[in-house]
């Protein structure tokens, strides 16, 4: 057990507890993992592995009780208050600046706490203890969110992930196919003043859905592929022109990517899927885009392979799909496109699929 001193302020009380120097990037989610107040007085954090926490006490003003505070990396998803009971008032879950978690801990008016006898204890590396009062035993309700006690195991999500790591984007990596045998239309979805859908943090469909093509493009050139995009930068292009470019070209497919969006922008949804209109070349072309989509996004559901009406891949002479990589509004999906190496690897994923649909219909 490591025990960490406090340093003492007039009026204001920062504790710096230092695990190591480690600090998580700011737009990492919060540290704190769980908390709990227990009925004995005693608060105990479970944070990520190698959390620097600062702490502090303030004694009680006009407009608040005593107050006790942690302020973790990493930035909290939902600010709350939980109502108290007997000597504490409130807690308060806050986000005091972008990129940061506040856990606040308010006296009731009448009640008040010895700053000097403060002290947190790292249990061990994702768990801390500090006994913030000496109330008789059982004089509020233990308050609590999460399990304090759960052990950070790596979780299959996170093995996935790095397994991850380990996937070769190089070309070599890619299917062979025969070279100049085969014509490929991308179409990189909206452009111009038509962003498409605006997720987190202003994440914009367009943007992604740009970079990936030109990626998908790149890798495929390489290999020998004849690829047109309908469009190349950030320009206002209709539906039409995109179809008519591939059917003039006679391309023998024509691949359209985009970004989701759920309505009322929930964060929790997030997914890959990818529509076809019609036949079995669109169907099999949708189905090998899809599944190599979701081997780069561990985690992400696999909403499946459907039928769309959607204007370019209905106009299309040749099978055609559109592919929705995840979702600009989705926690998951959108911290992850906004990524350039993951935008890689759905480029990758998106080319690898197109090659081995060559492979098969010959
Ligand atoms: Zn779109």
């Amino acid at each position: 057990m490591r025990k960490y001193n406090i340093n003492y302020f007039a009026r204001t009380l920062p504790i710096f507890f230092l695990l190591n120097i480690t600090c998580l990037p700011v737009k990492s989610s919060s540290a704190l993992a769980a908390w709990s107040l227990n009925s004995n007085g005693v608060l105990e954090l479970r944070t990520k592995k190698n959390s620097n926490l600062k702490a502090y006490y303030q004694k009680a003003n006009q407009l608040y009780g005593d107050r006790f505070w942690v302020d973790f990396n990493g930035e909290l998803l939902n600010p709350r208050i939980i109502k108290g009971n007997g000597p504490i008032k409130e807690i308060r879950l806050g986000k005091p600046v972008s990129g940061k978690t506040r856990l606040v801990i308010e006296f009731a008016p009448e009640k008040s706490i010895n700053p000097y006898k403060l002290k947190l204890i790292g249990v061990d590396e994702n768990k801390w203890k500090i006994k913030l009062t000496s109330f008789p035993l059982n004089s509020f309700k233990t308050m609590k969110e999460g399990n304090v006690l759960k052990t950070t195991v790596l979780s299959k999500k996170r093995k996935e992930l790095k397994s991850l790591r380990d996937i070769n984007l190089g070309n070599s990596d890619l299917p062979y196919i025969k070279r100049n045998k085969y014509s490929v239309v991308i179409d990189p979805g909206h452009g111009g003043p038509d962003s498409g859908a605006v997720g987190i943090d202003g994440l914009k469909e367009t943007d992604v859905v740009l970079d990936v093509s030109k990626i998908v493009t790149k890798l495929l050139l390489e290999k020998g592929v004849n690829v047109k995009m309908t469009r190349n930068k950030d320009e206002d292009l209709d539906l039409s022109p995109r179809v008519a470019l591939a059917n003039k070209m006679k391309s023998d497919i024509f691949v359209s990517i985009h970004a989701n969006a759920s309505r009322g922008k929930k964060r929790y949804i997030n997914g890959i899927e990818t529509f076809y209109y019609s036949g079995w070349r669109g169907r099999l072309l949708a189905e090998k885009i899809q599944k190599e989509i979701l081997k780069v996004s561990p985690g992400s559901p696999d909403r499946g392979v459907r039928r769309g009406r959607y204007f370019v891949i209905k106009k299309t002479n040749m099978p055609a799909v559109l592919a929705e990589i995840g979702f600009v509004t989705g926690r998951l999906d959108s911290r992850r496109l906004e990524k350039k190496i993951h935008r890689r690897r759905v480029a990758f994923a998106i080319a690898k699929g197109i090659l081995e649909y060559f492979k098969r219909v010959g």
